[in-house]
């Protein structure tokens, strides 16, 4: 794999805090358009896993919205334990913003069919617009996504996968604004690879150790959270060899050898994966889904710079991820 290990280690989260500005805003449609103006609003930011979606979540819910909540679409997100290795955000990232659907399923029961999530999303969306909030669907699972906002949905279909896979429908049941964060896939593969080993320092051995040592890798759905990446890529290793720490030095070359295989299996998925969500965004947008694309690659590009400090980073995320942001969601919501 191409990406050797950086010793960087970028971080959204870390590298700039969001605040809590606000002002208040028409949370139901106020449309001309007659169509649009009996269907509920919402808002959801698609992207390939790593491209900033939970951090421009964040901002427009504090920037925007004086009362919005967070509806988790991402597969493995949806399931309790592994939240470092799915990478779900943490109390503090969330800054106070109500989450839905994150980490509240039980991993050894059946996974979630995108029917079930259809169901759970749109009570939860009622629930919202009840209490006068907007809703922001937030995740890279694009096939979750299309199950909730779709106005009929069958479960038989797959417009994604397969040789052939069922046309995509273009009609849906709310008045969605979609906001699809971008970034040019040479740049994301570079920061994904050194997101893994940002993820492995800040405790995602740890947490697999534990998941392996207490037997949870046998009793979680394999349909389900049992296929997070690091889990499949881990498991070989964990068999073979009772480590509680990473290999270092003075460790048998074999272990370190089989080691750094999973991990650099891990980088080639997770690529992998970024890849493949984007093939399924394009094909929504070639569907005819209205999708607002925004640029976040120079974003990127500052965060792994070496010489950029987190100012820099900040003023680039403003300028080329939430300011177009901010002004298509008043769009979106002044219509
Ligand atoms: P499909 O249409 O194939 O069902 P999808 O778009 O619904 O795909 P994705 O979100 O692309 O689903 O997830 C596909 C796979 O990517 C998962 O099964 C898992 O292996 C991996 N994956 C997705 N999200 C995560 C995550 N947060 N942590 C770890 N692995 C993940």
């Amino acid at each position: 794999f191409p990406y050797p290990r950086c010793n960087l280690r970028p971080s959204f989260y870390k590298l700039f805090q969001p605040t809590r500005t606000q002002c208040t805003q028409e949370l139901f449609s106020s449309t001309t358009d007659d169509n649009r103006r009996t269907k509920p609003k919402l808002l959801v930011i698609l992207g390939a896993t790593g491209a900033g979606k939970s951090r421009l979540s964040i901002d427009l819910s504090t920037r925007v919205f004086e009362n919005s909540e967070i509806i988790n679409s991402d597969k493995m997100q949806l399931y309790n334990g592994l939240d470092i290795t799915t990478n779900k955000m943490t109390m503090q990232e969330r800054v106070g913003v109500p989450h839905h659907l994150l980490g509240v399923l039980d991993p050894t029961k059946p996974a979630c069919t995108p029917s079930v999530y259809r169901k759970l999303g749109s009570d939860i969306i009622s629930d919202i617009k009840t209490r006068g909030g907007m809703p922001i669907v937030v995740g890279g699972s694009n096939s979750l996504i299309y199950s909730l906002v779709t106005k009929r949905f069958h479960p038989e279909t797959d417009v994604f996968n397969g040789s052939d896979p069922d046309p995509v429908s273009v009609e849906l049941r709310y008045d969605c604004c979609f906001i699809w964060v971008d970034v040019c896939l040479p740049v994301l593969n570079r920061y994904l690879a050194n997101r893994v080993d940002e993820m492995l320092d800040s405790g995602m051995f740890e947490e697999l150790v534990e998941f392996f040592r207490s037997g949870e890798d046998k009793k979680v759905n394999r349909a389900g959270l049992g296929q997070a990446i690091g889990i499949p890529e881990f498991e070989g290793y964990f068999r073979d060899f009772n480590s509680v720490r990473r290999p270092g030095g003075g460790d048998p070359e074999t272990e370190v050898e089989v080691y750094n295989e999973a991990v650099k299996r891990i980088k080639y998925n997770t690529c992998h994966l970024a890849k493949k969500q984007v093939g399924k965004i394009l094909r929504l947008r070639d569907a005819g889904w209205e999708l607002k694309r925004i640029d976040a690659t120079e974003a990127f590009r500052a965060v792994m710079a070496a010489d950029s400090g987190g100012g820099r980073v900040a003023e680039v995320w403003e300028k080329e991820v939430l300011e177009p942001s901010v002004k298509i969601v008043k769009r979106f919501l002044d219509e």
